[in-house]
């Protein structure tokens, strides 16, 4: 049974399977083929489950062909067990960790090196096979080699933390800056650390669950607001003279924090909004043209945030091991992964399963 593997494919909603399936193909020119160490389960996975399809295709993608059903997992590290013709970034033995944002090279973002919004993104694990699974293909170009000291433990938790590092990036400099992150679970505690690293001034919190308010604290938060008990937007401005915060990033994705996020900022002050919604926002906009306020979106990152963050990981400025509150094994991934982060929310941020 050498050339079948375990794998947990998405069939439909509430329904992940983990089954027996071929290995993939040797990795085709510019394609690596990695044994996958560890892979986290992300809030689209969830989302997946419980009402996809979502972003899983159901007519082929157009730069993937995928359609209809997929392996699953897409924060992950692993080892380079083969390589394509031409690849030259990383060799067999290497140890990585892959940006998951397969790309056609051609349109306009991909020109200007933005790939990370390709017209024909597709997103690994979910346009395209995934690493629930032993063996993963994926374009050498998004390797990124997990530096000495980091763990692959932690190295799987790179690609959410790459979103955080990839919206503090868009900020420009945030240096001495009033910071308030609205939200307290993977992506926003990746954005606090990033916005730490950063040099940001006052770095403010906006959470309601207990255990991620820890979190924040102990992640580099100086004031947390649980806005179940108090006003962010009063308490915002007396943290920051009666004038608003300088920055705020959303990292929610709630029809109540898009707005929010711009609320909490001064004029001229910038909103960088992260989260994936469900639902429009009630929204006033001469809250912009009354105000000078900029508002921009950030989706994912490219393989620059993520050298740039192995390069804090390994110096210890960012360390994803306080994320990881849970390890379990392929066979388990629904009962104590999928369904431990839906029943118990609160308690969880990143759990990895080990292929
Ligand atoms: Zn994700
Ligand atoms: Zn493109």
């Amino acid at each position: 049974m050498a050339d079948t593997m375990q794998a947990a494919v998405w069939y439909g909603k509430k329904d992940i399977r983990i089954e027996t399936v071929p290995v993939p193909p040797p990795p085709k020119p510019g394609w690596v083929q990695i044994k996958v160490d560890w892979c986290g389960i992300c809030g689209s996975d969830l989302h997946e489950y419980l009402a996809g399809p979502i972003f899983i295709p159901m007519e082929p993608h157009p730069l993937t062909g995928c359609h209809g059903k997929v392996i699953l997992g897409h924060e992950f590290s692993g080892v380079v067990v083969a390589t394509g013709d031409g690849v030259n970034n990383v060799k067999v033995g290497d140890k990585v960790a892959p940006d998951a944002c397969q790309h056609c090279g051609e349109c306009q973002p991909c020109r200007e090196g933005r790939y990370n919004v390709c017209e024909k993104l597709a997103f690994t694990g979910l346009m395209t096979d995934g690493a629930f699974a032993r063996l993963v293909n994926v374009p050498s170009e998004l390797c990124v080699i997990v530096p000495p000291g980091v763990s692959q433990e932690d190295a799987a938790v790179m690609e959410p933390l790459a979103t955080g590092f990839k919206a503090v990036r868009m900020a420009g400099s945030i240096l001495g800056l009033n910071i308030v992150i609205l939200g307290a679970g993977t992506i926003g505690l990746g954005t606090l650390m990033a916005a730490k690293a950063a040099g940001a001034g006052q770095l403010i919190v906006v959470e309601q669950a207990a255990a991620r308010i820890e979190k924040a604290k102990a992640a580099g938060a100086d004031v947390i607001i649980n806005s179940k008990e108090q006003d962010p937007i009063a308490v915002v401005k007396e943290l920051t003279g009666g004038h608003g915060a300088d920055v705020s990033f959303e990292c929610i994705g709630n029809k109540l924090t898009g707005p929010l996020a711009v609320d909490v900022i001064r004029n001229t002050g910038t909103a960088i909004i992260v989260g994936i919604f469900e639902e429009p926002s009630p929204f006033n906009f001469f809250s912009l043209s009354g105000t000078d306020k900029r508002v921009y979106g950030s989706l994912a990152y490219t393989v620059e945030d993520f050298k740039g963050l192995a390069a804090l990981m390994a110096k210890g400025a960012i360390s994803a091991a306080p994320l990881i509150t849970g390890k379990i094994e392929l066979k388990d991934l629904v009962e104590k992964g999928f369904l431990e982060l839906i029943n118990n929310k609160d308690q969880n941020i990143k759990i990895l399963v080990r292929p």
